[in-house]
């Protein structure tokens, strides 16, 4: 098989320029090439840290989350599903904080959806013996029950579609092969009178020319089923990830463009070396908020990662971990993941937290 980036510029050499999502779909996913599957990113010897591989406690809340949300639906038998994995760890956690509550565990089948073998096998390996009940599976599953979901820094690896504003329309951001410098190029592609998509809401005009519009049609499709589901079923999701909420930038409609991709920890080209790289875009929060509650599920005001964990508790569980330490080396360890998963300064105020839950269930932390 032929590297990916070779058989790409093939592609595009056949059949013209490709819309970014499906340069972005075959650099993350292509079975041979992708980054996420044939390698394990996390962690400090890969591409990136994810909260949950900073402190257990982010885990350990989401979970306590979860349960809240259960017994308010009436403690019924219950998917837990989680998109994204990784690791396993933040499942890892989620099991272990929750392992003594009364009826719980017997009361969840565990669902992982994870794209990659690589991470798959490292997911088995971590929670093997956690729960009887541990299903895999490529794409989200059909439920027929209850679901409690948990998606952290999973939308933003979904592929998205980039827009330019023009004075009466839009053009879409495709990429192209430069024949002269040897490499993938942004070229502009079909042009559109009005978005070609219903979300986000924005009129061909209304922005200043060259602003860039991001559209995510999977991450739209996912939360529109996911919130169908849990408006029918009952439930209660959060997705945590780097995003933003529209209203919080009045005067940025469009935003722009947040494409990016990292490599060992630097930030790299989005378009140089694709599948070695991890490439990701903002979350736009409101387009998913707006869908979910169209589809009939209740989103209440987003929160930052650092109000959500803060007025989950963070503290006091960081307070508990500190008497257990066994050193004041681990104690400043413990302390200082936990200030990096809150500080506005780092993942604090750029990470947001989207509950969805069913018309009956008010979200703890966010609601009341
Ligand atoms: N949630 C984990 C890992 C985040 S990295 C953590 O917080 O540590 C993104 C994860 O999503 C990886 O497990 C990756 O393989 C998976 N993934 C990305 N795109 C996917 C897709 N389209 N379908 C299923 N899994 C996907």
């Amino acid at each position: 098989m032929r590297r990916l980036a070779d058989r790409l510029q093939q592609r595009i050499a056949r059949d013209g320029a490709l819309r970014f999502d499906h340069f972005m779909n075959a650099a993350l996913g292509d079975p041979e090439g992708g980054y996420y599957m044939t390698r394990d990113p996390l962690g400090l010897a890969g591409d990136f840290v994810t909260s949950p591989e900073i402190s257990q406690i982010f885990g350990e809340l989401l979970g306590i989350w979860l349960v809240e949300c259960w017994q308010q639906l009436g403690s019924p038998n219950t998917h837990l599903v989680e998109l994204g994995p990784g690791r396993g760890t933040l499942m890892n956690d989620m099991l272990r904080a929750t392992c003594h509550v009364p009826h719980f565990h017997d009361a969840l089948t565990v669902h992982l959806v994870e794209m990659s073998p690589t991470l798959r096998s490292v997911q088995q390996q971590t929670l093997a013996g956690k729960h009887p009940r541990i299903f895999w599976h490529d794409t989200l599953p059909e439920c027929e029950k209850p679901i409690l979901l948990v998606a952290n820094e999973f939308y933003d690896a979904l592929p998205i579609r980039q827009f330019e504003a023009l004075r009466h329309g839009f053009s879409e951001r495709c990429v192209g092969w430069d024949e002269a410098a040897q490499r993938f190029c942004f070229v502009s592609g079909e042009t559109h009178a009005t978005l070609p998509t219903a979300y986000p809401d924005i009129a061909a005009g209304a922005l200043a020319e060259g602003s860039v519009v991001e559209v995510c049609e999977a991450a739209q499709h996912i939360t529109r089923d996911l919130a169908a589901q849990i408006a029918t079923l009952g439930g209660a999701m959060l997705a945590i990830d780097y995003g933003y909420v529209r209203s919080d930038h009045p005067a940025q409609a469009g935003i722009g463009d947040t494409l990016q991709a990292v490599r060992q920890h630097q930030f790299h080209s989005v378009l140089e070396n694709p599948g070695g790289a991890d490439i990701t875009a903002h979350v736009d929060f409101s387009v998913l908020a707006d869908i979910a509650r169209e589809a009939g599920a209740k989103v209440p005001r987003v929160l930052s990662q650092h109000d959500f964990l803060n007025r989950m508790g963070g503290k006091i569980r960081l307070e508990q971990l500190l008497k257990h330490a066994s050193s004041p080396e681990q104690q400043q360890a413990l302390s200082g993941s936990y200030e990096r998963l809150v500080s506005v300064n780092e993942m604090g105020n750029l990470f947001k937290v989207m509950a969805v839950v069913s018309p009956t269930v008010t979200a703890p932390i966010f609601e009341g």
